[in-house]
């Protein structure tokens, strides 16, 4: 049986959650599907950038999540060899939410995210619904997509508009015939979190020999570790991951003692590979948001971030289109140049800082510098924050700002 909504949005993570909020409240019909069963764990290091703050609380989860305990993040820690460099979160007064990110549980936020979605009468929400492969008419265009339901049956859905929001292994991408895998950037992440480490203000980076440690303690006090490793590193592990991780964490001595005592809740998670690219994201009736677009690797913590705003944009595409059906095209194309504009300038200094972390002696020298100029520290950790857009650094405003702020700090 077939049924037409406005919008099919295939993934429930921050993006498709919250692209189906926002299509909802503009009074558009929506399904929102996603493979997995709700609360789902999802790796990730669990750190909000301060620029989420807005958007959180513009959809209206903000506060619930204070009440939850989210934990506030004052800056990022970043270890290599003897040397710590110290950057804080500052308040702009471009972006006066800026002095803190935001750290918690994947499975609270999403969840939030997805009820202030499904509690929308616009929505309809389909738990345990694996997408399958588009549905085209007969020019080819996208007109709806085919589910798998959790009793296996095969659902065909018909929608106005079809969004890909299935993450970085987005099969939507793959149906489009646009993903790219990273030629240069072949990552994996093993996750777990642990019980009984002395919380920190900040998030941390540890960085050792061809990989590095994200770190942060969440909501619930749990320390949340994350270790990202080139693919051949991890063809070596023989199966124990505990022995792996080990072997990495006696180049982070500071990690090492931290962990002395700590127990791990739960088994190690892995996912990869984490690089890849979109050619495309945007068409008529089809389109991408999230990391289904594309992503590098959470070193800048920023995909949450992107994924709130590519849904925002996206969001503003759709309604232009559905409400003007003659400009859709249009509408859809200048919602991939605004997330040009705003991750690719992100993207590209990512993808920088990845080349530079694969020679140890690079990394080294870069934290002893940032450690020996807290002020270029704060800077690298308020654009990785997202409250400053790399072009910012042009204007004579911002640096006014950026001093005033540091001033005060
Ligand atoms: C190890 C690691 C650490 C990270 N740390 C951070 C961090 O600290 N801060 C940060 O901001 N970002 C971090 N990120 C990135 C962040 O997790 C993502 O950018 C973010 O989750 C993207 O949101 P999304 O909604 O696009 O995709 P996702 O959150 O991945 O959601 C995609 C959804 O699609 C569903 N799905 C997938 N395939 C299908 C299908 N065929 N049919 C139906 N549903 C499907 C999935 O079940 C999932 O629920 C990290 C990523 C990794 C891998």
């Amino acid at each position: 049986m077939t049924k037409q909504v406005d919008a099919l949005i295939l993934g429930a993570g921050p993006a498709g959650s919250a692209l189906a909020q926002t299509l909802a409240r503009a009074g558009h019909s929506v399904m929102l599907a996603d493979k997995k069963h709700f609360p789902r764990q999802k790796p990730c290091g669990e750190f909000l950038s301060p620029e989420c703050r807005p958007y959180l609380d513009e959809l209206g989860v903000g506060m619930a999540l204070g009440k939850m305990g989210v934990r506030q993040i004052s800056g990022m820690n970043l270890f290599a060899g003897a040397s710590v460099a110290s950057g804080r979160f500052l308040r702009l007064d471009s972006a006066p939410h800026n002095d803190a990110g935001y750290a918690i549980r994947r499975e609270i936020l999403d969840m939030a995210l997805l009820e202030a979605a499904a509690d929308r009468p616009e929505v309809t929400w389909l738990e345990r619904h694996e997408f399958q492969r588009l549905v085209r008419n007969s020019s080819g265009e996208v007109v709806g997509a085919v589910l798998r339901d959790p009793d296996s049956r095969l659902r065909e859905i018909r929608a106005r508009i079809t969004i890909g929001a299935d993450g970085v292994h987005s099969r939507v991408a793959r149906d489009l015939g646009v993903q790219r895998p990273s030629r240069w950037l072949d990552r994996f992440a093993l996750v777990a979190r642990f019980h009984g480490v002395a919380p920190r203000a900040a998030a941390e980076v540890h960085f050792v020999p061809r990989a590095y440690f994200a770190a942060t303690t969440v909501d619930d006090g749990s320390f949340h570790l994350n270790l990202l490793v080139d693919r051949p590193a991890l063809r070596h592990k023989h199966g124990d991951v505990d022995a792996f991780v080990r072997e990495h964490l006696q180049s982070a001595p500071e990690l090492e003692r931290r962990l002395q005592g700590a127990e791990r809740i739960g088994t190690w998670r892995g996912i990869g590979p984490l690089a890849f690219s979109t050619s495309q994201q945007a068409w008529k009736t089809v389109a991408l948001v999230g990391d289904a677009c594309g992503y590098v690797d959470p070193l800048t913590g920023e995909g949450i971030y992107f994924a709130l705003h590519g849904a925002r944009s996206l969001a503003q595409a759709i309604v232009e289109s559905l409400e003007r059906p003659a400009d859709a095209a249009a509408a859809m194309r200048r919602y991939a140049i605004r997330r040009r504009r705003e991750v690719g300038p992100r993207m590209i200094l990512a993808a920088a800082i990845q080349r530079g972390l694969r020679h140890e002696a690079i990394v080294r020298l870069a934290v002893r510098c940032l450690a020996s100029w807290p002020r270029l520290c704060d800077l690298l950790v308020n654009v990785t924050g997202d409250a400053v857009h790399p072009k910012d650094l042009l204007l004579p405003s911002f640096w006014r700002d950026f001093r005033r702020a540091q001033r005060l700090a």
